[in-house]
Parts: C-alpha cells; sequence; structure tokens
C-alpha cells in the first residue's frame, strides 16, 4: 500500500485534465486578477462577495537592480495545522492578509456599450485569462487595513424597513453596503500605510449584482510544496539576505543544509486536488463515500479519505477485509451479504430490520460467533476473525504476555530488534503527528483507533511508553 509520491502521481497523470492546477502555477496571485493600490492616490472601489482570510511568509528575495525585497508566500499551515511547513520552522515573518473581490469604479467609468459588457452565461467564476470587459479585481488588505474596514462596517448603521430596527451592515453588503476610498501611502509605516474612508452608500444595481467574480478560494489550491519552500529559502541563503532579525538562523542553516527533513507527505497528491478530483481518486481507490460526505467541503473531504486510506491500510496489515468499523458504513444490502458471507444466521424478520438494528444484530451475532469458536471450530475463515479480536486486545494491553497468539510473539520479537536500532526517541520530537503514526507503524507499536486521534504531544508520550 505505501507508495512513494512518484509512483502515485505516475498512475493518476492519464491525461492532461488530471494535472492539478497547482503544477501550472506556483503563486496564489495566478489564480486572480489582482488590483494593486497606485501609490499616493486615492482609489474609489466597491467590496463584493465572501472575503478569504490567509497567512502567508514574506520571504526574503533580491530584486533585478540588486534591492532586497520579500515575496509572499502561503503558509502550509493554511492546509491544517499539522502541516510541516519550512518557513515556519525557519521563523520567517507571517502576516494575515484579506483578499476580496471589488468593483472598481475607475475602470467601471471606462465601461463599453451595453452589448459589450455581456457576459458569458455558462461561467460562474471570473477567471485571470478572461477577455470579456469586467470592472472586477481583487484586493489584498494587510490585518490593520483589513481592520478598518471592519470597523468601518461597525458604524454602518441602516434601518430595515421590514422590522423598522437599525442594523449594522458590513460595507460588502449589496444593499446597505457603502463604496470606500483607499489610499495607499508606503512612505508610512505600518496600518498608517492605508487610510479607507467610507463614501455614501449605494444598493448595487442588478448589473453589478450580476458581475462574475473570482473564486479567491482557489488561493488554496495553490500553496507551495514544502520542497519549493527549502528552495526559495536556499535561494535567500546563497545571497546571504538572511539575519538574526528576520529569521531562526539556526533553523535555516539546518533546514538549507538539508538536515531538516521535509519528506512530502504521501497523500501529497491529494492536496493538489479541488473537489472534483478528490472525489475521483475516491472512487479509483474504492473508498466509500456517503451522499453526504460526498458534498462536504474540500479540505474535510480530504481529510476524510485521508483518514479511510489509513484505515485500509490498517486493514491490510491484519490481512483481513472485513473489519467491524465497516459494518457502521454498510447499507441494508451491504449488512446482508457480509452476514452471508460470515456465516452469521438470520431470519427473513431479521432481514427486514432498519440498518441500524441491522448492523447492531450482525454485530452481536458476530461476537457470539468468534465466542464459540474459540472453543471449539479449527475452521479457517473463522481464525481470521479470531486474529481481528486478538488485535484489538493488543490494542488494549500490548503488553499481555498470556497471549499464545502469534501476532503477539512476532510483535515482541520485532520490539527486541527496535530496541537494537539505531533510532532513538529523540527523533519523535520533531515529527508531526502523521510522521507518528508511520513511526508507530513501522514499530509495529500497534495503536486504536481513539489513540490515533490524540493530539501530537499525547501520541509522541504514548509511542514513546508503548516503544
Ligand atoms: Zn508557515
Amino acid at each position: 500500500m505505501a507508495k512513494s509520491p512518484e509512483e502515485k502521481k505516475k498512475k493518476k497523470s492519464t491525461g492532461w485534465d488530471d494535472i492539478p492546477e497547482s503544477s501550472r502555477f506556483s503563486d496564489y496571485r495566478e489564480c486572480y486578477e489582482r488590483y494593486s493600490f497606485p501609490k499616493g492616490e486615492w482609489s474609489a472601489l466597491r467590496l463584493v462577495g465572501d472575503i478569504v482570510t490567509l497567512d502567508v511568509h514574506w520571504v526574503p528575495t533580491l530584486k533585478k537592480d540588486g534591492k532586497e525585497t520579500a515575496f509572499a508566500q502561503v503558509c502550509r499551515k493554511n492546509l491544517s495545522e499539522d502541516e510541516p511547513c519550512p518557513n515556519c520552522k525557519g521563523g520567517i515573518k507571517i502576516q494575515s492578509i484579506t483578499l476580496s473581490n471589488a468593483i472598481l469604479r475607475d475602470k467601471q467609468e471606462d465601461k463599453p456599450n451595453k452589448k459589450k459588457r455581456k457576459q458569458p452565461t455558462d461561467k460562474k467564476f471570473r477567471e485571470k485569462d478572461d477577455k470579456f470587459w469586467s470592472p472586477i479585481g481583487v484586493v489584498q488588505f494587510p490585518p490593520g487595513a483589513a481592520q478598518k474596514v471592519k470597523n468601518l462596517g461597525r458604524l454602518n448603521k441602516a434601518k430595515d424597513k421590514k422590522t423598522g430596527k437599525t442594523k449594522n451592515f458590513h460595507l460588502n453588503h449589496p444593499k446597505f453596503g457603502r463604496d470606500i476610498s483607499v489610499l495607499f501611502d508606503p512612505t508610512q509605516s505600518g496600518s498608517g500605510m492605508y487610510d479607507i474612508q467610507r463614501d455614501d452608500r449605494m444598493p448595487l444595481t442588478s448589473e453589478e449584482k450580476g458581475y462574475l467574480l473570482f473564486n479567491l478560494e482557489k488561493v488554496f489550491d495553490h500553496i507551495p510544496k514544502a520542497s519549493s519552500m527549502v528552495e526559495s529559502l536556499q535561494k535567500a541563503y546563497n545571497n546571504e539576505l538572511f539575519d538574526n532579525e528576520n529569521c531562526n538562523m539556526k533553523a535555516i542553516k539546518s533546514i538549507v543544509r538539508g538536515k531538516t527533513n521535509f519528506e512530502e507527505e504521501k497523500e501529497e497528491d491529494l492536496k493538489d486536488m479541488d473537489s472534483e478530483q478528490l472525489l475521483k481518486f475516491a472512487k479509483k481507490k474504492k473508498i466509500k463515500l456517503s451522499k453526504k460526505e460526498k458534498k462536504l467541503k474540500k479540505k474535510k473531504l480530504r481529510e476524510l479519505i485521508e483518514d479511510r486510506m489509513e484505515k485500509d491500510n490498517d486493514d491490510n496489515d491484519n490481512d483481513n477485509d472485513n473489519n467491524d468499523d465497516d459494518l457502521s458504513e454498510m447499507s441494508e444490502k451491504e449488512l446482508l451479504k457480509f452476514a452471508k458471507s460470515e456465516d452469521i444466521p438470520l431470519s427473513k424478520k431479521e432481514k427486514k430490520l432498519k440498518k441500524k438494528k441491522l448492523r447492531e444484530l450482525i454485530e452481536s451475532r458476530k461476537g457470539e460467533d468468534d465466542n464459540d469458536d474459540d472453543d471449539n471450530d479449527n475452521d479457517n475463515d473463522n481464525d481470521d476473525s479470531l486474529d481481528e479480536d486478538l488485535d484489538e486486545d493488543l490494542d488494549n494491553d500490548n503488553d499481555n504476555d498470556n497471549d499464545n497468539d502469534n501476532d503477539n510473539d512476532n510483535d515482541n520479537d520485532n520490539d527486541n530488534n527496535d530496541d537494537d536500532n539505531d533510532n532513538n526517541d529523540d527523533d519523535l520530537d520533531d515529527l508531526t503527528p502523521k510522521e507518528l503514526l508511520k513511526y508507530a507503524k513501522k514499530k509495529k507499536i500497534k495503536l486504536s483507533k481513539k489513540e490515533k486521534k490524540l493530539s501530537k504531544k499525547k501520541l509522541k508520550k504514548l509511542i514513546e511508553s508503548k516503544n
């Protein structure tokens, strides 16, 4: 089951459509048209649609003229908190930025005639290379400026005609929102760089409401790989752009010398996929997803699939496809099939039970069955379920020496071998939960499902105690 990322990639790329977005774009700003505020001038705009807030690192680099500057790289922790991020590890400056679509009033003033303003009807979002006219651009606010916009929204009150009550409306509200004017002054420092004023209240016209916006969630498809982050750190290091002011020098040295390992995760590929690709992937891997699960947001969906894949791995390790946990995923039909395959007798009446009751019945029968087998039966099938039970015992108590089971003996042998190995516990400190799980697997340390979900610290302690 364990495949190198390369192997997986080869298998996945069956057509040009399968190439993940991020291999074409490396910069998150590539998925929208950015509006940069002109220096020292007021820009009039109307914020529209939902916003995206994300953390970016400012990585030092050199301009063509040799001057020092920094470029934004999305922190990998935007994917998940557990994600190893070379820039975080290296102590590179991090900042939370807010992105919003905006109607750029200047651009809108120069609009062509109505015919030329027509948008395609088959699109949900505007994309960067779209040629049709639009006054929509994406603005990026640093935290201070975003806070100003938020505060202006707090001052923006309007009376709801229906209820007669006065309410606050954020500035992007289609009816009760307001235009803003933004002055960008790079000669100022900190939050003084952005002066933001609210303008008149104006409900959006129906044409304005219909403008196609950029899909800002796409920025999460453009998070750089750990390896390309390490590359840019290396470049900056070679250009002597690091000092103790802008990074953690010790950590940076360890990273650029390859001593801190950011091995791309096995599931790395999944992170490049959008929801549709994830569903395709799940289908190919025969990972069952309920209708509800299929509608999960990308991130949740990916986590679910990863979870199921891990489960799958565990199943394979046990050489046993029928795992109790799977029952909860089965439909009535599948449950009946399962009962049949396990020789669990069910009356006609019982076969018509609802899913939950049926599952509970099968589970209880299965338990009885296994107990009987312990005493009498030497049938092959039943040996499987016996192994499974013993495995579960092992989960609960790994040091149970009274067990006569072969698996257990093997485990003990391995444990002894491992003690002679080079791997020492100190390494565990640097591992992410995923890597810890990998480590546990390698060491044949059995962990229950519950234990696998422990926080990094607890997991580490547990593994150390079992090791
Ligand atoms: Zn980071």
